[in-house]
């Protein structure tokens, strides 16, 4: 069976493990943590980069930085993962659910302002599949309201809007490098801050609401409670692992981006002739090939394509199911919009395999795409 995800690892991650190991440092923030920071601020231009260990802790902590309080509304896409949402609602917050673009998938900016009510404190993109939202317009809206942008770039590493990287265009971002991401650590994310206006606070709230960092930096002669916080670093060996990531980042996305072309490529007659819809990428968005993932004409035609890949032994999955239908969205959330685009493409969506080193199965998966198909 060729899986749909299979973790690349680099070859240099054992031997950075092996070190962190000789440094006797396995607490967070340790050399390797401190390297990995250098390497987010340096790639993203972010004031701060703080490792964490998911991307859903990153979000968790975006929510308490904008001291997100029971009542208070916050506007986001419903075909995401639950995480985008449930950072929010842990805080009390109602989810308020707007309608995706045809297009990118991404968020729908035109629906935005229409969603917006007296009660709304902040909004939170998510560049779907590592294709930024339309961030201009966003961020136009975000300052006309007086509300701070958060992106949820779990999918959005190495990718580009205008040339700004994903995660530092709205006040917070947050990365994944969940192994089902290009850069991975197992578990484990970051939380970017654009600029100055929350970075101490995030490195409070992160070390459990102490001024650890600062104390260690020896700006404080000793460190205390300070705000409300948790724990959400990471341990040096997952640090490690990440290091060793990093330094192949480039070709790692380079490697990505030779497949989706492959299957872009290749699925451009079938596209043509109606078959099927390819993702699209808008000139402005330079991604990082995170996914590829097809349109089929209905449920039932993505039902049996499934059926047929696994039969011709290609594992493919589908995602979201919308999360304003679902159990908690009907809860802890509402619609802000309409939902036509959002529960028309979850049910014809299909993701096919890609991951470092499918090169060598390429062929055989896209065989297996045109024999599934053509029935
Ligand atoms: C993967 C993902 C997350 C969660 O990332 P973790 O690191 O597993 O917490 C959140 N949002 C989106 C859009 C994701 O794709």
């Amino acid at each position: 069976m060729i899986p749909f995800n299979k973790p690349y690892m680099t070859g240099r991650e054992l031997a950075y493990i092996a070190q962190a190991h000789g440094n006797g440092h396995l607490s967070g923030d340790g050399p390797f943590t401190k390297r990995c920071h250098a390497w987010l601020e340096a790639r993203t231009g972010a004031k701060k980069a703080l490792l964490t260990h998911s991307c859903t802790a990153a979000l968790e902590m975006a929510a308490l930085l904008l001291d997100i309080e029971p009542g208070d509304e916050v506007i986001m896409p419903s075909f995401t993962f639950v995480s985008t949402a449930n950072a929010f609602v842990l805080r009390g917050a109602t989810v308020v659910f707007v309608d995706v673009r045809r297009d990118t998938l991404n968020i729908d900016e035109s629906l935005i302002e229409a969603a917006i009510t007296s009660r709304t404190r902040a909004i939170c993109v998510v560049h779907y599949a590592g294709v930024s939202c339309e961030m201009d317009a966003i961020l136009k809206i975000g300052a006309a309201h007086d509300l701070p942008v958060v992106e949820d770039a779990a999918q959005g590493i190495m990718s580009t809007y205008r040339g700004a990287p994903l995660g530092t265009i709205g006040e917070l971002g947050a990365f994944s490098f969940h192994e089902t991401k290009n850069i991975i650590s197992g578990e484990g994310g970051a939380l970017l801050c654009r600029d100055a206006t929350y970075a101490e606070r995030a490195e409070i709230i992160r070390e459990k609401g102490t001024n650890r960092s600062k104390f260690f930096r020896g700006q404080v002669d000793k460190y205390s409670w300070v705000d409300a916080g948790s724990s959400y670093l990471p341990g040096e060996i997952t640090a490690a692992f990440l290091a060793g990531q990093m330094d192949d980042a480039v070709a790692i996305t380079q490697r990505r981006l030779a497949l989706w072309d492959r299957y872009h490529t290749h699925f451009e007659s079938a596209e043509t002739q109606g078959t099927l819809r390819r993702p699209v990428v808008p000139a402005h968005c330079e991604h990082n090939a995170h996914m590829y993932y097809l349109l089929l004409p209905d449920l039932e035609a993505r039902t049996s394509f499934i059926a047929r890949m696994k039969a011709l032994s290609v594992q493919t999955v589908f995602h979201y199911i919308p999360l304003h239908g679902a159990p908690a969205g009907l809860k802890y959330g509402r619609c802000g919009s309409g939902m036509s685009v959002t529960e028309d493409i979850s049910d014809r969506l299909v993701r096919l395999p890609l991951w470092v080193g499918l090169e060598e199965h390429i062929d055989q998966v896209l065989e297996a795409c045109d024999r599934s198909l053509s029935v």
